[in-house]
């Protein structure tokens, strides 16, 4: 698929979205929310669900968890531009609730005809909820920072899915703020590996190492600034990380409801 054929069909499936009733989420949304990112990237990042900040601008992570999540990439040397950020279910839950089962199905083709449409090598999965979409029955706090084939029925054949905590999990608790970080460096290394188990040369994350941290699967990789492992608009590997814009805090009188608190079950 050409550039301008990915961008045509996630902006068809964006248009989809916006008029989508398939679930009664449609009725208390003011914006649907597709997502956003680069048509060419090699990854995708799937959150859970939009809060009040992404409900209201129709965008995804604009709110505090989106400013930690724009940190965690500034801290591999990526930016949000570089990659493609959408969500399990593309309407906010409303009160922040977590999203039903018949809400999530119902969703799932969009999330599945996105990945397709990008072919991603990478999915990195922020939360249980997204988690649970790709790994079935792991639990985070033991699968976060792993990585393993993606199931070729999620639509993204192909892919490594590495998994991470919610920002927003990571905004409550500065333990799991800290394991997001560690986390988010193995990211470039597990970029690295993804491809050549695409390409068919030899693995970097075998088969037995999907269960250990992705960090440990290539150490030596896991240190190499992140611009070296991704092709979109990457800096000269040697570049320091550019510093990040500050990201302004959100200004909604119920920003406390945005993503930062959405799914309040919390890592388990
Ligand atoms: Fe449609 Fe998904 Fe929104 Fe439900 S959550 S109305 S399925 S776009």
């Amino acid at each position: 698929m050409t550039h301008d054929e990915r961008a045509a069909a996630l902006e068809g499936i964006a248009e989809e979205i916006r008029a989508c009733t398939r679930c009664r989420l449609h009725e208390t949304r003011s914006h649907a929310v597709p997502g956003e990112g680069s048509p060419d990237t090699e990854v995708v990042l799937v959150g859970e669900g939009p809060g009040s900040n992404e409900d209201r601008l129709g965008r995804p992570f604009v709110g505090r968890a989106g400013e930690l999540l724009e940190r965690l990439l500034g801290s591999i040397g990526w930016r949000r531009d570089d990659v493609f950020i959408t969500n399990v279910v593309k309407c906010r839950p409303p009160d922040n609730r977590d999203p039903e089962a018949d809400e999530i199905a119902a969703c799932a083709p969009y999330l599945h005809r996105q990945l397709e449409a990008l072919d991603p090598t990478l999915v990195v999965t922020l939360g249980r909820h997204s988690m649970g979409r790709f790994m079935p029955g792991a639990r985070i706090s033991s699968a976060h920072g792993t990585a393993r084939p993606a199931d070729p029925a999620t639509g993204a054949a192909g892919a490594l899915v590495f998994a991470m905590y919610h920002p927003a999990a990571a905004l409550r608790a500065l333990e799991i703020e800290r394991v997001s970080f560690e986390d988010v460096a193995a990211v470039p290394a597990t970029l690295v590996a993804a491809r050549a188990r695409r390409e068919g040369t030899p693995d970097p994350v075998a088969p037995a190492a999907a269960t250990e941290p992705a960090a440990a699967t290539a150490p030596a990789a896991a240190t190499e600034p992140a611009a070296a492992a991704l092709v979109v608009e990457a800096a000269p590997p040697a570049a320091p990380v550019p510093a990040r814009p500050a990201v302004a805090s959100p200004s909604s009188p119920d920003a406390a409801a945005d993503q930062l608190t959405l799914f309040q079950g919390g890592p388990r």
